[in-house]
């Protein structure tokens, strides 16, 4: 039996790497990609701090990109040796939801290191991955234009997913506010500025991430200082925010939205929720006349895009990256990327 080194999470703020079974390809569609560069995500928190509970020694992670090292008799985007970026949602390509252009709704959605629960699709923070339905979910990555690895990585979860949340309801000249500075948020920033947004304010309270916002032209709003809310009125003559982005995913963070944004402004929520209700001010969204976007990212759709921008130089999201670690420390890694000591951490599985 052949095996590989993987991070297992073995239960809550228990990770730790050893060798399993090294995957193979079993259905024509997959592709086995050696991986290259992995990151740990924010979603990644959510089994690591116990809300999403896993069955035990899952291999996390879905951000990665690699070599492709063995191919399914049904791919035919991808031969051996082609470097790739794949999404971290898996759909499927032919039900009602993705025909329609809604492969986050794909009524097969997997995501890769997250159990069961998500279709039990082994994950990226691995020497080995395999990636089902390959020419739907992975992208050729190559060294024509601008960009590099780590930019590309991103196309596969944060700023694909930062990128849509903005795309979807954002008009050029918008004022954009985004509620937290974390890797999406940033990301989301990032594609505020190449849309075309007029201000964009990132509210916090950690500085380090505030310095990234206001690196890239944003306005940082430290929410342990001032009132998110009036800071926001400041900057757009008493309107509030044509777009708030809710990046953090957190019932206080759409709370916070709510009270920026402006009547007939859309909220946008690429934050995960996994709550059964949460209490909004609904009686204050009807009468703003409040647009609400959110579900589960369309990864797919963004690549394309995002990965011409990135070749352009327009979008460089490997900026965000503050550590790069060997995969034999991801114990350390996912510690300090929960303590917020770490704004984004990219792992080298060869090492
Ligand atoms: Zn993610
Ligand atoms: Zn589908």
């Amino acid at each position: 039996m052949a095996t590989m080194r993987a991070v297992l999470l073995r239960k809550a703020h228990d990770v730790r790497v050893d060798e399993v079974e090294r995957p193979t390809v079993t259905d024509p569609g997959d592709v086995l990609l050696k991986v290259e560069k992995t990151a740990i995500c924010g979603t990644d928190l959510h089994p690591y701090e116990g809300r999403l509970e896993l069955e035990e020694d899952v291999v996390l992670g879905h951000e990665f990109l690699g070599t492709v090292v063995e191919v399914g008799a049904a791919v035919t985007q991808f031969e051996e040796g082609d470097r790739a970026v794949a999404s971290c949602v898996v759909s499927c390509g032919a039900c009602y939801n993705c025909r329609r252009s809604r492969p986050g709704q794909c009524l097969g959605t997997r995501i890769f290191g997250l159990g069961i629960v998500f279709g039990s699709l082994s994950g990226g923070q691995a020497e080995y991955v395999v990636v089902p339905n390959a020419d739907l979910t992975m992208r050729r990555i190559d060294d024509q234009g601008r960009g590099n690895d780590e930019d590309k990585l991103f196309v596969g979860d944060i700023m694909a997913t930062g990128y849509e949340a903005v795309r979807k309801v954002m008009r050029p000249g918008d004022t954009v506010a985004i509620v937290g500075a974390g890797p999406v948020g940033l990301c989301a920033a990032m594609a505020a500025n190449v849309l075309g947004a007029g201000q964009v304010a990132v509210v916090d309270k950690v500085a380090a991430r505030l310095k990234e916002a206001e690196a890239i032209g944003a306005i940082g709003v430290n929410a342990s200082e001032v009132d998110p809310a009036e800071a926001v009125q400041d900057i757009t003559e008493w309107r509030g925010a044509d777009v708030v982005i809710d990046a953090v995913g957190h019932p206080s963070a759409l709370l916070s939205a709510c009270s920026l944004v402006a009547s007939g402004g859309a909220i946008s929520i690429p934050g995960v929720y996994t709550e059964d209700s949460i209490e909004l001010p609904f009686g204050e969204l009807y009468l703003k006349g409040v647009t609400i976007h959110q579900g589960v990212a369309n990864i797919i759709n963004y690549m394309d895009e995002t990965l011409a921008l990135i070749a352009a130089g327009k979008l460089d999201p490997s900026r965000f990256v503050s550590h790069r670690m060997p995969m034999s420390e991801a114990a350390e890694a996912y510690r300090m990327f929960e303590a917020r000591e770490a704004t984004k951490i990219v792992l080298d599985p060869t090492s």
